[in-house]
C-alpha cells in the first residue's frame, strides 16, 4: 500500500501546462486511445446558471482555464463544470468516441458548433435510462465525426451528485472496445471471484449451521452490489431502467455493506464476551444505518450526507476494535486485521482520488475494489482457521472426555471397574435381562490389614493387583468385576440364580486358595470371604439394597470362620430380619 501511494504520489505531479491556453488535440494515429485531460480548458459554474448560449461571450470564455490534473477531479461539489477540448484530426480516420470513464455521473451535456450560435446537443449520464446511451456500456461515450484535416470545438458540462471527476479520452470505436474488453475481463474476474465465494460459503453456512458464514456471505453480497453499482455495471444489467434507484443504490448498498461488516465484527471477533459495550455500541451503528436507509429513500442528500459521515465513523471503531482484539492475542484478529486493514487502505485511497486529493489512476481507482476482494480472501481463510479450531478444540474435549469417563469407570489400581460403573451395569441390567436371574457376589480380602502392617501399603497393592487377576480368570462370560472399596470386590453374575451364583463363588474362592501369591521371592496364601445375593426381581429390588444383602451375608461369613461363601436369604425377612444368611460349608 505504501508502494501504491508512492505511486500515487509521483502520478500527482501537476502536469507542466500551466495556465496558458492548451494547445489543440491532435489525432493522428488509430491504434491508441488519447487522454484529453492536459488538452481541456476548464470552468466552474457555482450556481450551475450558465448556458450553452453564454460560452459566446468573451467575458465567459476567459474564464476558462486549462486543466492542470491529471485527470480533472473536483471531489464532492455542488458546481457545475464546463470543460471545452479542441481536436484536430491528421489521420484518415472519420469515426471517434468521446469517452468519460466515470460510471456515477449524473449527467453530461456535449455541444458541438453547428451553424454559427448553433449547437448540436447530446446528453448522457446515470439521470437517464441506460437504453439512452450512444454506446451501451458502463462508461458514457458520445460519437463524433471528424473528417481528414477537420478541427472541431467540443463543450462538455459535467452535473453530479457524486464525485466531480470527468476523465475525458479520445479513442476509435475499436480502440473503446478492446479496452472495454479488458475492464469487462478484470470486472468479469471480480465478481466470478466473489460469486464462487459466496456460493461456496453460502453452502458451508447451511451445513454448519453458522451466522459467521452467513455474514460473511451478507459481506461478499453487498460488496458485489456496491461495486457493481459504483461501475455502472448493475445499472447496465440489473436495473437499466430505474434512474431513481440508481441514484440511490451506491449509497443504499454503503449502508447494507456496513449492516453486514457489524453484524460479522460482531461474532467473528465475539464482542458479546470480550466487549460487551462495543458489542451494543455495534447494535446502535446497526439501527442508525438502518434509519440511514429509511432516510435516503425519503431525502436523498440527506441519506447521502449522514451515510459519509458514517462511513468515516463506523469504518473506524470497526478497525479499531479488530487491533484492539489483536493486542489482546486474540488469534483470530490477525485473519481480520489483514483482511479488513487492506480494504480499509485501499477505500481510503479511492476515497482520496474521488475526493480529488490524490490522482485518478486506474490502481487508486479500483484500490477500495481490489481491497474488498483481499478482504474476503483473507476473511474466508480467517473462518476456515476458525472452524479448523473449533473442530480441533471439540476433538480434544471429546477425547478429554472419553478419557475422564474410562477414568471414572475403572479403579486405577487393579483395572477393575469402578464402584460407579458396576452401579450403571447393574441398573442396566434390571432393565434389560427381562426374566433372567441377576446375582451378586461381595468378595473381602481375609485378614488384609495384616499383609499391610506386616509388608507395608505397597505389597497390598501388589496383592490386590494379584487378586484382581484371580477374579478376572474365573469370572463367568456375562460377569463384571469391580473393587468395591479398600480390599473388597462386587461381581455381577447375569443369568445366575443364587445356586449358581453360590458355584460360581465356591469356584473363585477355590483359585484364591489355589493362587500363589507373591510378596518379594516368597509366596503368601490368602483367602476371601464371599457374600452371595440374588436380586429380587419381582420386588424391583434397588442396587443398594441387593449389595446391603450381600454384606449381610458376608459378615456372616467372616462371623462364622473366614475363607468361605454365605447367601442371602431367598425369602424376604420382616424389617430388621433381612440380615440374616446362612454360610455354606
Ligand atoms: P477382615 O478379614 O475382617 O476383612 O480383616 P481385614 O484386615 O481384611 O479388614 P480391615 O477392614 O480391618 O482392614 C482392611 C485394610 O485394607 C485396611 C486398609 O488400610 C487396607 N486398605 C484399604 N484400601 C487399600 C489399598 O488400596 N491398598 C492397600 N495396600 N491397603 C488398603
Ligand atoms: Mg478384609
Ligand atoms: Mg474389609
Amino acid at each position: 500500500m505504501l508502494f501504491l501511494m508512492a505511486i500515487s504520489y509521483i502520478a500527482w505531479i501537476p502536469e507542466a501546462s500551466g495556465a496558458s491556453a492548451p494547445a489543440v488535440m491532435q489525432l493522428n494515429e488509430t491504434n491508441r486511445t488519447y487522454d484529453a485531460s492536459r488538452y481541456l480548458e476548464i470552468l466552474e459554474d457555482r450556481d450551475g446558471s450558465l448556458t450553452i448560449v453564454d460560452m459566446d461571450n468573451p467575458d465567459i470564455a476567459r474564464r476558462f482555464s486549462g486543466n492542470e490534473q491529471r485527470i480533472p477531479s473536483f471531489g464532492y461539489t455542488k458546481s457545475v463544470y464546463w470543460a471545452k477540448l479542441r481536436l484536430e484530426n491528421n489521420s484518415r480516420q472519420r469515426q471517434w468516441l468521446l469517452n468519460i470513464d466515470q460510471p456515477p455521473m449524473d449527467q453530461i451535456d456535449l455541444y458541438i458548433p453547428d451553424m454559427p450560435g448553433q449547437w448540436e446537443h447530446r446528453s448522457s449520464g446515470d439521470a437517464f435510462p441506460f437504453a439512452w446511451r450512444e454506446v451501451r456500456n458502463p462508461d458514457y461515450s458520445f460519437r463524433l465525426e471528424l473528417g481528414p484535416n477537420e478541427t472541431k470545438t467540443v463543450i462538455l458540462r459535467f452535473e453530479t451528485e457524486g464525485a466531480m471527476i470527468f476523465p475525458v479520452r479520445i479513442a476509435t470505436p475499436v480502440q473503446h472496445a478492446e479496452q472495454q474488453k479488458a475492464t469487462d475481463l478484470l470486472m468479469g474476474a471480480f465478481f466470478g471471484i466473489l460469486i464462487v465465494m459466496s456460493v461456496y460459503n453460502t453452502i458451508l453456512a447451511v451445513s454448519l449451521r453458522s451466522k459467521e458464514y452467513v455474514y460473511y456471505v451478507c459481506i461478499n453480497v453487498t460488496a458485489a452490489l456496491l461495486y457493481s453499482s459504483l461501475n455502472g455495471i448493475a445499472y447496465q444489467y440489473l436495473w437499466p431502467e430505474a434512474v431513481w434507484w440508481n441514484n440511490r443504490a451506491i449509497v443504499f448498498f454503503i449502508c447494507l455493506a456496513h449492516i453486514a461488516a457489524l453484524l460479522f465484527t460482531r461474532t467473528f471477533l465475539k464482542l458479546d464476551s470480550y466487549y460487551p459495550r462495543i458489542y451494543r455500541l455495534f447494535s446502535g451503528f446497526i439501527m442508525f444505518e438502518m434509519v440511514n436507509i429509511a432516510l435516503l429513500f425519503a431525502d436523498y442528500s440527506s441519506g447521502l450526507q449522514m451515510a459519509a459521515c458514517m462511513v468515516v465513523l463506523i469504518d473506524l471503531t470497526i478497525v479499531g476494535v479488530g487491533a484492539a482484539s489483536l493486542w489482546r492475542g486474540f488469534m483470530p484478529a490477525r485473519f481480520f486485521m489483514a483482511g479488513w486493514g487492506v480494504f480499509m487502505v485501499g477505500s481510503v485511497l479511492t476515497l482520496l482520488a474521488d475526493a480529488g486529493i490524490l490522482p485518478q489512476v486506474a490502481h487508486i481507482r479500483y484500490a477500495s475494489q481490489t481491497g474488498s476482494l483481499f478482504e474476503a480472501i483473507v476473511l474466508s481463510l480467517g473462518l476456515a482457521s476458525r472452524i479448523q479450531s473449533i473442530r480441533m478444540e471439540k476433538e480434544q474435549a471429546e477425547a478429554l472426555m472419553i478419557l475422564s469417563k474410562k477414568q471414572a469407570e475403572s479403579d486405577f489400581l487393579t483395572g477393575l471397574y469402578s464402584r460407579r460403573y458396576i452401579v450403571g451395569h447393574f441398573e442396566a441390567l434390571q432393565t434389560r435381562s427381562v426374566n433372567r436371574p441377576v446375582s451378586l457376589l461381595l468378595m473381602d480380602i481375609d485378614y488384609f490389614k495384616k499383609i499391610n502392617d506386616t509388608y507395608g501399603h505397597e505389597t497390598g497393592d501388589l496383592i490386590l493387583k494379584q487378586f484382581a487377576s484371580v477374579i478376572r480368570g474365573e469370572l463367568p462370560a456375562k460377569g463384571i468385576a469391580g473393587r468395591f472399596g479398600g480390599e473388597e470386590f462386587v461381581i455381577l453374575l447375569p443369568d445366575h440364580d443364587l445356586n449358581e451364583a453360590q458355584e460360581a463363588a465356591e469356584r473363585l474362592l477355590k483359585a484364591v486358595r489355589q493362587f500363589p501369591f507373591r510378596i518379594g521371592d516368597g509366596s503368601y496364601p490368602c483367602t476371601a470371604s464371599i457374600g452371595v445375593a440374588e436380586w429380587r426381581r419381582h420386588e424391583r429390588e434397588s442396587f443398594e439394597s441387593c449389595v446391603r444383602r450381600a454384606d449381610n451375608a458376608l459378615y456372616e461369613a467372616k462371623r462364622t470362620g473366614r475363607n468361605r461363601v454365605c447367601a442371602a436369604l431367598e425369602q424376604k425377612r420382616p424389617l430388621g430380619h433381612d440380615a440374616a444368611a446362612v454360610p455354606i460349608e
